[in-house]
């Protein structure tokens, strides 16, 4: 029996092992720069390089790679091996303070949306210290940024620190006001990720999970959700040892996985981790999502992480847990008990309610991708709306005092924060609503918009950027106020009257909810291209906060609108080949038997009804996905005579899109009416309840 406490992080270059592995000095200086963000001391590299690479080899490692997170998404990484040849012939094993610090991958097939010359191919990576570095089938994996030589950021990291900076400045300033002297404050994420388990041989027959991630065709089968039955339900025995493996591999580089269970659709289920450290949190999430495929594939399955795999149930979501805490651990989401403490909640409160109504185009921009498309408005999803849920306690709260009224339960007839005493806000489970598309749990807030198969980092620098933004002109406003107090609780008044409009506690998954949302003035905006276009609109803020350059974010803009008509082409293509390659021809030749059946029964006379009224049928259905096959092709070639990307990306949303999904509701059609050994494909009923 393996102890959990001997493998957890046991391939993790963690505190623990700096601390027993560094000369104490250099322990000293480096655990300043991780706790706060200072510039890591360049006297101290080569120890630390040193340390790392002994214990690295220790582990197995012969390799070492910066391991970064280009705009595609997912991990880059190029692995180099620690030898350096001698006089002798022979070798040893080398690691500088260089190689550690800085690498210069080859970058020029990374998309940098004309960021980068092609004449300047290079790249660099930077080490960032405060994500652990870790060995996994022997390479040390070492987190890094990914800069071009100019030093624009061509990553979803570089960013995320950017923000973690700006907020931490501003956070502090905040806290200061309240006579609170702190050094940092980090933003901490737990993501909660959801995912699909299909056999692998059924996987493997499929055209379209193979290239796209998701079916492109197939019926519903009879049998989906709708008993509710599987939302935490007894794990099967197969998915059972999955997820036993998966654990220990995760505890191994210490990722802190802690809940898992089954979701709502069948073969859907959900592993979250204990939340930390946002940057920690981004990196630990794309490791594990590199996990659980491989894990997946030795137990005969293949993981799903697209946001939408199959029409008609669940899709699949991550969903972002977050709150900020200061470097002596207090969390700034959790309520006070006594009034100074709820003051200082309500600001902090207040500013989330600002910058999610004043960049809610933003926070819809964030979690934009072509698979969450599918997802946001469908089964089980919130919609592309974006609004917040506070809860029973803490809305009446908020309407008590922006209608100055008298609020129940508190010892002062009119709420005057920082004096009188508010009543206790309950950390609760159980007033939750579900359909929020951002809800206050108690401690945190949890973003349920993002998809199951993003970077979190890109969500997570949103956020951080824009509530980083309010509070620095709440600082700006207060800390020249004359009465500190009469001038908070006219600025929180203020605030939530102006921005109450993003506060609803309703159901999210309601058609009202739309139309309501709209009379508010409020953001739908429905697909990805919609809400790329608005991009540009938040130059200002992301230069003022200095996380993003107008360069940077016009190169990320037209980076995601690329991305999105790109993968639409390769969905259109896929159903083009699977409609003239297999599926045409599955059912010609079904109707082929049907015919011959035909020909047999006449000549014995018996009637031939049935098969008549199946060819009809069947021809019929041939004929119209021919012409919606054609329509296909017409509209997807259409798209090379638009210039740009963010012409194409809307092109791809308004005429590929309908085109993709008028030929799958006739080709489903055509699978219902089909003999099941005609099929070229597995269908629903294997892939969702074939493990
Ligand atoms: P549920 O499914 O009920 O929302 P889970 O237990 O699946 O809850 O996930 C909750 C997530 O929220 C966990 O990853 C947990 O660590 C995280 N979390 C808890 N407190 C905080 C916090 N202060 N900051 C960020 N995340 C948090
Ligand atoms: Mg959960």
């Amino acid at each position: 029996m393996t102890s959990i406490p001997e493998i957890f992080g046991e391939y993790v270059f963690n505190e623990s092992t700096m601390r027993s592995k560094l000369p104490k000095e250099v322990f000293k200086k480096l655990k300043k720069t991780i706790d706060y963000g200072e510039p890591l001391d360049p006297s101290i590299a080569n120890d630390v390089a040193h340390a790392m690479k002994e214990w690295a080899v220790d582990k197995g490692a012969t390799h070492y790679t910066h391991w970064f997170q280009p705009m595609t998404g997912i991990t880059a990484e190029k692995h180099d091996s620690f030898i350096s040849p001698t006089d002798n012939g022979k070798i040893i094993m080398e690691f500088s303070g260089k190689e550690l610090t800085q690498g210069e991958p080859d970058a020029s097939s990374f998309p940098s949306g004309g960021l980068r010359a092609t004449f300047e191919a290079r790249g660099y990576t930077a080490w960032d210290p405060t994500s652990p570095a870790f060995v996994k089938d022997g390479t040390l994996y070492i987190p890094t940024a990914f800069c071009s030589y100019t030093g624009e950021a061509l990553d979803k990291k570089t960013p995320l620190l950017r923000s973690m900076d700006a907020i931490s400045t501003q956070a502090c300033r905040i806290l200061k006001l309240f006579g609170k002297d702190v050094k940092r404050v980090t933003t901490t994420v737990g993501p909660e990720q959801e995912y699909f388990l299909v056999d692998k041989k059924y996987f493997d027959e499929r055209e379209d999970l193979k290239l796209t991630g998701r079916t492109l065709f197939g019926a519903m089968a009879p049998k989906g959700q709708e008993m509710e039955d599987h939302y935490f339900g007894s794990i099967k025995p197969r998915v059972a040892e999955f997820m036993a493996d998966l654990d220990q591999e995760l505890w191994k580089f210490g990722l802190l996985a802690k809940t898992k269970h089954n979701e709502v659709s069948p073969a859907q289920h959900e592993i979250a981790p204990i939340f930390s450290t946002t940057n920690v949190s981004t990196d630990n999430n794309q490791l594990l999502m590199d996990v659980i495929k491989n894990v997946a594939q030795k137990h005969g399955m293949v993981c799903l992480l697209h946001e939408m795999p199959f029409d008609g149930v669940n899709g699949s979501g991550k969903h972002n847990n977050w709150s900020m805490s200061t470097d002596e651990g207090e969390n700034l989401l959790s309520p006070g008990k006594d009034p100074a403490a709820n003051a200082q909640f309500m600001l902090i409160l207040t500013a989330i309610i600002t910058a999610l109504d004043r960049y809610a185009k933003l926070m819809r921009i964030s979690v934009a991708s072509a698979g969450n498309d599918h997802r946001l408005g469908a089964n089980e999803a919130p919609p592309a709306i974006v609004s917040t849920f506070l809860g029973d306690t803490l809305g009446a709260i908020v309407d008590a005092i922006i209608n100055d009224e008298e609020q129940t339960g508190s010892t002062s007839s009119k709420i005057k924060l920082g004096v009188s005493t508010l009543p206790v806000i309950p950390k609760d489970n159980t007033d939750r609503n579900r359909t929020s598309p951002f809800a206050f749990t108690g401690n945190r807030f949890e973003f349920r918009m993002p998809g199951s198969a993003q970077n979190i980092a890109c969500v997570n620098f949103v956020l951080n950027t824009s509530v980083a933004k309010v509070f620095k002109d709440y600082a700006d406003e207060l800390e020249g106020a004359e009465d500190f107090h009469e001038a908070l609780n006219a600025l929180i008044k203020r605030e939530l009257t102006a921005h109450q409009r993003i506060i609803f506690n309703g159901n999210g998954y309601d058609d009202e909810w739309v139309a309501e949302a709209e009379k508010r003035g409020l953001p739908n905006l429905k697909t990805t291209p919609e809400a790329l276009a608005t991009y540009d609109e938040f130059v200002d803020l992301f230069t003022e906060m200095n996380v993003l350059t107008k360069t940077e974010l016009l190169a990320r803009q037209d980076i995601l609108q690329e991305e999105y008509h790109k993968l639409i082409n390769i969905e259109a293509m896929t159903m083009i080949d699977m409609t003239k390659k297999d599926i045409l021809p599955a059912v010609s030749a079904y109707m082929n038997e049907l015919s011959t059946t035909a020909v047999n029964k006449k000549q014995i006379g018996v009637s031939t009804d049935i098969e008549v009224m199946l060819l009809n049928k069947l021809t019929a259905l041939s004929v119209e996905a021919y012409s919606k096959l054609e329509a296909l092709i017409v509209a997807d070639s259409g798209r090379t005579e638009i210039e740009g990307n963010a012409a194409e990306a809307a092109y791809a949303a308004e005429k590929i899109v309908p085109a993709m999904e008028a030929l799958r509701a006739v080709v489903d059609e055509m699978e219902v009416n089909t003999a099941g050994k005609y099929w070229p494909m597995p269908s629903y009923i294997d892939l969702l309840f074939g493990v």
